[in-house]
């Protein structure tokens, strides 16, 4: 019968692939670095051909294997934590200057929004050089948010507040002088009054 024949066949390949499995293993290696140029076009061509396909499998996959995955991770990241720490400092060092440029583009992006949302001058003398201006927090800043570690967050959250009543662009000048002067209001505004002092009676700046 034909499903004997098939079964039997079968049973031959096992036994031939389970008696020269090593042999098997080898040539396929061997085919493996021969081709790997062609392999990886050939795959890499796949790939893009059936992206979205590939990637709606990937998700599903993830998303019904996502306990497993997480598990598997974190046995993963135990066992191997030291060889982790290791190569992450390795590559940090090898890509030190890529990982700088990186950072101080990502800077300048995030700077450049915030100018463009609250404007690209002092909001009390006018400079609008680039390197003396700031970002004015009017309501002072938030515990944890202080030091230049943190000046990327409140960048991002002065970004997606986009709120003139809660944030100003001020030079390095005027941020000081309000920040050590007269409740936080700029001596650039004292001399700028139109009050004008009394007649007789001298009016002399702390400044
Ligand atoms: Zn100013
Ligand atoms: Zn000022």
């Amino acid at each position: 019968m034909a499903m004997d024949h098939k079964g039997q066949e079968q049973e031959r390949r096992k036994r031939y692939y389970a008696a020269n499995r090593e042999r098997i293993i080898a040539r396929q290696r061997r085919y493996y670095a021969a081709h790997r140029k062609e392999r990886n076009a050939y795959s890499k061509k796949y790939h893009q051909a059936h992206r979205e396909e590939l990637e709606a499998y990937n998700k599903e996959y993830r998303d019904t294997h996502r306990e497993e995955f997480k598990t598997r991770g974190r046995e993963y990241y135990l066992a191997h934590h030291e060889e982790l720490k290791t190569r992450q400092r390795k590559y940090n060092r090898a890509h030190a200057d890529e990982q700088r440029e990186w950072k101080a583009r990502q800077r300048k992006a995030v700077w450049d929004e915030i100018l463009r949302i609250y404007g690209a001058s002092c909001s009390c003398c006018g400079t609008q050089t680039r390197y003396f201006l700031t970002i004015h927090h009017v309501h002072g800043r938030e515990e944890g948010e202080r030091g230049r570690a943190n000046q990327f967050a409140v960048w991002k959250k002065a970004i997606a507040a986009k709120d003139p009543r809660a944030y100003r662009i001020l030079c390095f000048n005027c941020h000081l002088g309000g920040m050590h002067h007269n409740n936080g209001i700029c001596p650039h505004t004292k001399r700028n009054s139109s009050k004008k002092p009394s007649a007789g009676k001298t009016v002399r700046s702390r400044y």
